[in-house]
């Protein structure tokens, strides 16, 4: 693959014909021409309350960023605020669902170690009263040598920041690296909702490492000038200041136990790129939990002058992954670099460094995104990449066949009459989504040619949904429901505005109707990495108070096709939601139970709920809670037609054929829990049979599964039956029966949820290993609909895995 690519890597890129070249703005006759969608492409943007407002005014580039598990980051003066989007099960209320956190700005500046501290601190007192003022002029004025600024405002607030992928932190959840205005770079994690938490600071360790080899990249490199010199004094500045850093995807690596047995272990790289064009390529295992997680960290020389932008270049053919990195420069090149790993299974790189634009045309390369998508004409796999310069988009097809590697480029013109400030990508179907000062977005659709590909755009004024406005940065949702878009007041009628409120907000970009089939056709199955699809969903049947038929029967009939637990899961959600929507109040028939499970729980136990678990109540389930109380009573809109069909139905139906119904849908809720219920304890007993010997005692309350299961006798499942009656055939007559710790009884296994023994002590039941929860802390699923047990020490291997998993109910993470 590698000397396939390298045969013409290096080459200048090729173009495809019918190029539209870069040339001025478009005449308005043209772009209203370009402007109208056609037919096919026609998007309704709808606004999708609450707008957030933000405290501080946004800063950097690129403020805002939507991760995989999301979380939209936005970049401010004081600190990066984190907008949590939630698919709540438990509110009734029509708006977005979102949990608000900070990662605040070090209070301390930060210095770059360029030598020891007495000699920095003589060669800055030397530049700053040098007689020439080239060097004196050039050092005052320097915010990289002069944080602080003394005469110059404060450099406060962050620069950029960059998501990791899902599966990173201790969760399973995405990091955030974050790098401020005075140049640290930080990776955060929120491992318990509430707080971030900075696990490395990668600007220092840089330092030391660049400090302890004197500055120079290789051994063989000859020594530089001394501190004293200002050229060496910039250089060793400008070698470890960051202008923006990206993450790969996860890739395996191989580690080598203690007794020489090999074991795959996930890792991820984060790439940094400094403003003399070098690059670290930081290497990280997962989880990532703080500075012993590092590997390695390698640097490369891009070559590039006056590096703007990075981005990953990931390629997958034949099961093999080819990595690169690409680079934009702000006077226009644009190229991928090999990035060469040991240790990495199946990674390979170019051979040499591939240009995809070579003109020093001056039109600085703003931001790159790189897509993988599947050439349906080609048949074959390939990158997409796009990148904003100025007001066009300069977009390069990626093709690898046997006759080597195939780089089709060419520019789209006559987006926007302003240069583009942000621009962000559905990775799903590499839909490209550009924004101008101006208020204006337009939506970019590949739509594949015999060889390449063209962009069928259209026009989103933001103005016909928020009214007039400035936009400062947008960021789509992963699945491509939403834009999130920071504005700020418009002109109106031809005045700026006296203030600026920094808003987030939200549009619509799918209708519920698409939204529902993208759920329905999904290939990750899974209702957690598709939140923001089930939102519109949620939304849908909120306002109609009903599931629509159509949805209804397909899901159905795949229930009925296949056998998949996840359609299993969009069922009970759907069914959830409906029951919501249903309540005109919060009523007590909602929320007895869990308050009551809540009680019995703490009387029972007085150390139960710990710190975190107190917090996460506070933070989340009391706040959605409190939230769904006074969106409903309040019913502030006095336009929605949903109240309207609330208040209908009551009327004509009365009190009690809606309390009928909630109880038909509570009785399918408990139907369709306990199918999913049935069908993990079928998972974990696979994994008991698998894992043990003969009476061997787990655990796992594996008897107390096996007579749950059988004693219901509506179920027939015959996969079911043969496997327990192996497993009891292991356990040779034995029960192993779980004791309570408070009365040593015996728990008998009588409900899925709980365990309850002769004296009337409760605990519940983990959702993943069926184990009653004796321990003073538990863990939680986002929607908080089950729980399960923390994995100890002693637990084997398969257990652990077991514990591992993801929600049972709503696929969500669980921690
Ligand atoms: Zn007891
Ligand atoms: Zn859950």
């Amino acid at each position: 693959m590698a000397a396939a690519a390298a045969g013409s890597g290096g080459s200048p890129a090729l173009s495809s014909g019918g190029e539209e070249p870069p040339a001025g703005p478009e005449s308005p006759a043209e772009e209203a021409v370009s402007a109208g969608p056609s037919a096919g492409f026609r998007l309704t943007a709808v606004r999708r309350e609450p707008a957030v407002r933000l405290q501080h005014g946004v800063s950097g580039l690129e403020p805002l960023a939507w991760s995989e598990d999301h979380r939209v980051s936005v970049s401010t003066a004081r600190s990066i605020a984190v907008l949590e989007q939630l698919s709540d099960i438990h509110s009734g209320g029509q708006e977005l669902v979102i949990h608000r956190t900070a990662v605040p700005a070090p209070a301390a500046g930060c210095l770059l170690k360029v030598g020891s501290k007495k000699e920095v601190a003589e060669c800055k007192e030397k530049f700053a009263n040098s007689k020439d003022p080239t060097v004196s002029q050039t050092f005052m004025l320097d915010r990289v040598f002069n944080p602080e600024g003394k005469s110059l405002p404060p450099m406060r607030g962050f620069k950029y920041s960059s998501w990791s992928p899902l599966g990173c932190d201790a969760n399973g959840r995405c990091l955030l690296a974050a790098l401020t205005m005075d140049n640290r770079l930080t990776i955060h994690a929120n491992l318990n909702r509430l707080q971030w938490v900075q696990l490395v600071d990668l600007t220092e360790m840089y330092g030391e490492r660049l400090y302890e080899t004197s500055y120079k990249l290789s051994k063989v490199e000859t020594p530089r000038g001394e501190l004293g010199d200002f050229a060496e004094f910039q250089r060793r500045h400008s070698m470890q200041t960051p202008v923006r850093m990206e993450w790969s995807g996860i890739c395996t690596t191989q580690q080598v136990k203690h007794n020489n047995e090999c074991r795959d272990v996930g890792s991820v790289l984060l790439a940094v790129l400094f403003e003399n064009g070098n690059i670290a390529a930081w290497q990280f295992q997962l989880p990532f939990v703080g500075k012993e997680s590092i590997t390695s960290c390698n640097t490369i020389e891009s070559g590039i002058n006056s590096p703007s932008v990075l981005s990953w270049w990931e390629y997958e053919h034949n099961n093999r992954k080819m990595s690169g990195l690409i680079v934009g420069s702000a006077f226009g090149p644009v190229k991928i670099l090999p990035v060469n790993l040991k240790a990495v299974k199946g990674y390979f790189t170019l051979r040499q460094p591939v240009v995809l634009w070579q003109e020093m045309d001056q039109l600085p390369v703003h931001s790159i995104k790189c897509i993988p998508l599947y050439h349906p004409y080609q048949k074959c796999s390939c990158s997409l990449v796009v990148a904003a310069r100025g007001s066009y988009v300069f977009w390069c097809l990626l093709l690898i066949s046997k006759a080597g590697l195939n780089v089709h480029n060419s520019h789209v013109t006559g987006l926007h009459s302003l240069p583009i400030v942000s621009m962000t990508a559905d990775k799903q179907n590499g839909t490209v989504y550009t924004c101008s000062s101006d208020g204006k977005v337009r939506q970019l659709i590949p739509i594949f040619t015999d060889v390449a590909l063209k962009f069928e755009h259209q026009l989103i004024k933001l103005s016909e949904v928020f009214g007039s406005v400035r936009t400062h940065g947008i960021a789509v949702s992963p699945c491509g429901a939403y834009l999130a878009v920071i504005t700020t007041e418009g002109m109106t009628n031809g005045l700026h505005p006296v203030n600026k409120n920094y808003q987030v907000q939200f549009v619509t970009l799918k209708t519920f109707e698409e939204a529902a089939a993208q759920l329905l056709e999904s290939s990750v199955q899974n209702l957690f990495r598709q939140v923001d699809l089930t939102d519109l969903v949620r939304w849908k049947i909120l306002k109609d108070k009903h599931i629509p038929q159509f949805l209804q029967e397909a899901l159905d009939k795949k229930i009925e096709s296949c056998g998949s637990t996840y359609f299993w899961r969009f069922k009970l959600f759907l069914l959830r939601i409906l029951y919501q929507s249903m309540q005109k109040t919060p009523s007590e028939v909602m929320w007895r139970p869990s308050h009551e499970d809540t009680k019995v729980l703490i009387s029972d136990s007085p150390g139960m709920g710990s710190t975190e678990d107190d917090h996460q109540e506070e933070g989340t389930s009391k706040q959605a809670s409190k939230q769904s109380l006074c969106e409903v009573s309040k019913g502030t809109d006095p336009d929605d037609p949903a109240d309207d069909t609330l208040a209908h139905s009551s009327d004509v139906g009365g009190h009690e054929p809606m309390e009928e119904k909630l109880l038909e849908i509570q009785a399918r809720i408990e139907a369709v829990e306990m199918h999913l219920t049935r069908e993990h304890m079928k998972r974990v007993l696979g994994e008991v049979y698998l894992h043990t010997w003969i009476t061997e005692n787990t655990s796992i309350p594996t008897r107390g599964v096996c007579d749950f299961l059988m004693s219901d006798e509506g179920y027939d499942d015959r996969t079911a039956r043969v496997l327990i009656g192996h497993i009891l055939k292991k356990m040779n007559k034995q029960t192993f029966p779980e004791h309570c710790s408070l009365c040593k009884e015996i728990l008998p296994f009588t409900d899925r949820k709980q365990a309850v023994c002769s004296n009337g002590h409760i605990w519940l039941r983990c959702f993943l290993t069926y184990q009653s929860c004796q321990s003073l802390v538990y863990r939680r699923c986002l929607l908080h609909d089950s729980i399960a047990r923390h994995p100890t020490p002693e637990d084997p291997e398969w257990i652990k895995r077991l514990l591992q998993g993801p929600c049972t109910f709503c696929d969500s993470p669980v921690f």
